[in-house]
């Protein structure tokens, strides 16, 4: 599952119409990612989806149910925060296990996928130290166990490397793309970055003043792109 649809989501701060209204599928395992200058709305698109705010107007769909009005809890989807949002007085094990025991999982099943977890984005020998005690790109591997865990039906990305140094995001950027390939769950990735775009996307929505400019597959975006906009923030030579 992990199927998401939106329709005429529009979303207004006071008078200001940040997102005018924005028609869009996600289909199932997708890896969409949502480009665009700074300050065109990526980030705000991406909490309407998590459900960290609320629609101006329009419908929000997760696998075919009105989740519109839904609190984010009860969207069945993870939203992956930067490395920083993680606990330093706990080891890795409990901070990926939190969401877990705050839902009240019963120990034996909290052990078990968190075990699974930590193979996975390979920490299974980390799960005693705390955050003080790893590198950038295995703090950020935590934040995303987190999410793991939960197996959510979609993770929900939010320029999650823009903290980390530019070779430990090349690194970083192969992680999860190959996390994607393991777990075939739907990700929605927000990056002001094209390179990331176009190296990790199923899927590319181009934003622009909270307007969808052009969707496609990466090389549709750069060989075909709609309009101007499009070929120079993908930087195709139209
Ligand atoms: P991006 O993530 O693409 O940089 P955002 O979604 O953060 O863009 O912001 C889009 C626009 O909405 C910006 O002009 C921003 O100032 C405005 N905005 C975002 N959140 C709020 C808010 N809570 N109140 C008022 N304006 C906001
Ligand atoms: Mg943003």
């Amino acid at each position: 599952m992990g199927k998401i649809e939106l329709t005429k989501v529009r979303k207004s701060f006071g008078d200001v119409d940040v997102i005018p209204g924005i028609d869009l599928t996600i289909e199932n395992g997708e890896f969409v990612v949502f480009v665009g200058p700074s300050g065109c709305g990526k980030s705000t698109l991406l909490r309407l989806i998590a459900g960290l705010e609320d629609t101006t107007s329009g419908t929000i769909e997760i696998d075919g149910k009105d989740a519109t009005n839904l609190p984010p809890a009860k969207r069945g989807l993870a939203m992956v925060f930067q490395s920083y949002a993680l606990y330093p007085h706990m080891t890795v094990r409990k901070n990926i296990a939190f969401p877990l025991k705050m839902a009240g999982m019963d120990q034996a099943e909290q052990d078990r996928r968190v075990e699974r977890a930590a193979k996975v984005l390979n920490l299974a020998t980390y799960l005693d130290r705390r955050p003080g005690q790893l590198s950038g790109g295995q703090r950020q591997r935590v934040a995303i166990g987190r999410a793991i865990v939960r197996e959510p039906a979609a993770f929900l990305f939010d320029e999650p490397l823009s903290n980390l140094d530019a070779a430990l995001r090349v690194g970083m950027r192969q992680e999860i793309s190959e996390l994607h390939q393991s777990l075939k769950t739907t990700m929605i990735y927000v990056t002001h970055d094209q390179v990331e775009a176009m190296t990790m996307a199923d899927k590319i929505v181009v934003l622009n003043a909270g307007r969808i400019e052009q969707v496609g597959a990466p090389l549709e975006l750069y060989n075909h792109p709609r309009n101007l906009f499009v070929a120079c923030f993908i930087g195709s030579p139209k």
